[in-house]
């Protein structure tokens, strides 16, 4: 086995056995990146210089007997979280060359447990949309077939996690966007619950929305990383102060008596059949091992949708607006007035989504629209975690499909925003309700792209996600690395 296909639980005994080195582990994914992302294009910075030299530091800490979580773990960043001195571009001609002056907390938080900063991932512009078509750079490919999308809009962490470039990465998930491209791309992704994990340092989008969670290949290495970016944090206010467990205490707890509710919503005509049928086999499969299946309702589902395209585009016209070209970012050369320079500026560096959902929100915001879009929006919202918390009252875990559809061809839906949006109708009442929510693969379709299940908690209630997932994982041990398309 090759040092890049290691687990981070794996490589971390290694390491502490003297098998393997920090720098062998960081050069062999590094390597690997060198070899397959030409195709696969998940990095738009790889810091090749800077994560060799963390290596190099963490095995002469390791040497001194230094004892951290994460000591020498290779990990990648979603280009929209602050690595100190690095550039964070959010995949926008607007950031294009901004260099962050500070960690975000997330990262600050991997910095002190000795992780080694691979270099940032693709995504979406500003993190709007579902496949990283929307990036002002390139799109990043599926590794399992590179005619496919890999999802988004936390894409390029998906793929360079699924095409053995990093072991684990970070993402951030407003309306799915960790567990849609985890789900795409084979692999596991989860969304905390809204609080779990602090914002500070993440670029804004949707604010009461966002949040920062883990990807990998499999559920030790999301426990792992939970553990380090969780709990309070002074910087950013909407963080909570309930203490964070030790995730890890969760594997291999069993599922005996769970009891997991299947909302009828999620099962409904249109959803493809070879998705449904996997989410009734992981089903089935847990309730081998002693879980139990009860039917539940999430009756609002249907208004999520237009809810969250309100909520997210609101909240996002407000947080861009301080991309004026007169503080951060690229600036209009030649404007003779202020006016020009932030009408310039917005409409050479914005891409078209980004501008679409400024407009949007801006709509649903103003004086005369306000109650008929953005209150009423508010208000269903309440219906929506409403559903979630009667519901729980019935279940311990809700079983869904992710999305409704396997992976889908790049240039699609590209010109189909509706199309697109109306991909996202499971993932994103997650995000509205505040809950936390796991994705794990769970096989492959006829044409070997990856099928997912989403299980949802209650929030503050990861654990549950992570002791369900453990077991979950056992019973799906079916492709490997071989099989990927690089
Ligand atoms: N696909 C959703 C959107 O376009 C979710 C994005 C996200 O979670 N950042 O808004």
């Amino acid at each position: 086995m090759e040092a890049y296909e290691l687990t981070v639980t794996q490589a971390l005994e290694r390491l502490q056995r003297g098998e393997l080195s920090c720098e062998e582990w960081t050069r062999a994914c590094l390597d690997r990146a060198r070899a397959v992302d030409g195709r696969v294009r998940a990095f738009v910075q790889l810091d090749e210089d800077g994560a060799l030299a963390s290596a190099r530091e963490a095995d002469a800490a390791r040497k001194a007997g230094a004892q951290a979580p994460l000591l020498g773990a290779p990990i990648a960043i979603k280009d929209n979280m602050h690595i100190k001195g690095r550039k964070t571009t959010c995949s926008s001609k607007m950031l294009e060359n901004f260099t962050a002056p500070f960690d975000a907390t997330v990262v600050a938080k991997l910095r002190d447990a000795g992780a080694v900063f691979l270099g940032k991932t693709n995504l979406d512009e500003f993190a709007m949309g579902s496949s990283t078509e929307n990036s002002a750079f390139f799109t990043t490919r599926n590794p399992w077939n590179l005619d496919y999308v890999p999802g988004g809009s936390s894409g390029g962490s998906a793929a360079s996690v699924a095409a053995y470039e990093t072991p684990f990465a970070l993402g951030s998930d407003t309306g799915g966007s960790i567990r849609q491209p985890a789900a795409f791309c084979g692999i596991y992704g989860l969304k905390p619950t809204y609080g779990r994990v602090s914002r500070y340092g993440l670029v804004a989008f949707g604010s009461s929305l966002d949040q920062i969670g883990p990807l990998a290949r499999n559920v030790e290495d999301i426990a792992l990383l939970l553990n380090v970016i969780s709990g309070k944090d002074p910087r950013d206010s909407t963080s909570s102060d309930i203490p964070a467990p030790d995730f890890t205490q969760a594997l291999g707890r069993g599922v005996k008596g769970l009891r997991l509710g299947i909302p009828k919503e999620y099962f409904v005509e249109g959803v493809d059949p070879e998705v449904k049928s996997a989410v009734h086999q992981a089903i089935d499969r847990l309730c081998a091992q002693g879980a139990e299946a009860v039917e539940v309702s999430l009756p609002h589902t249907e208004y999520a949708i237009s809810v969250y395209y309100i909520c997210c585009t609101a909240e996002a016209s407000s947080n861009l607006a301080r991309y004026d070209g007169a503080q951060y970012g690229h600036s209009a050369a030649g404007s003779e007035n202020i006016v020009e320079l932030f009408t310039r500026t917005r409409s050479e560096a914005f891409g078209k989504e980004v501008k679409r959902r400024i407009m949007l929100g801006t709509y649903v915001l103003s004086a005369g629209f306000y109650d008929a879009y953005y209150l009423k929006a508010l208000k269903v919202r309440t219906l929506l975690q409403r559903d979630f918390e009667r519901a729980f009252e019935q279940c311990d875990v809700i079983v869904t499909p992710p999305v409704p559809t396997p992976a889908f061809r790049a240039g699609e839906r590209i010109d189909d925003p509706l199309q697109m949006y109306l991909g996202d109708i499971f993932t994103i009442s997650v995000n509205l309700a505040g809950v936390p929510a796991l994705c794990c693969p769970a096989g492959f379709n006829a044409a070997g792209l990856p099928l997912s299940v989403q299980l949802i908690a209650p929030i503050f209630s990861e654990e549950r996600l992570i002791q369900t997932a453990s077991v979950h994982q056992e019973l799906w041990r079916d492709k490997n690395i071989r099989a990927l398309q690089i």
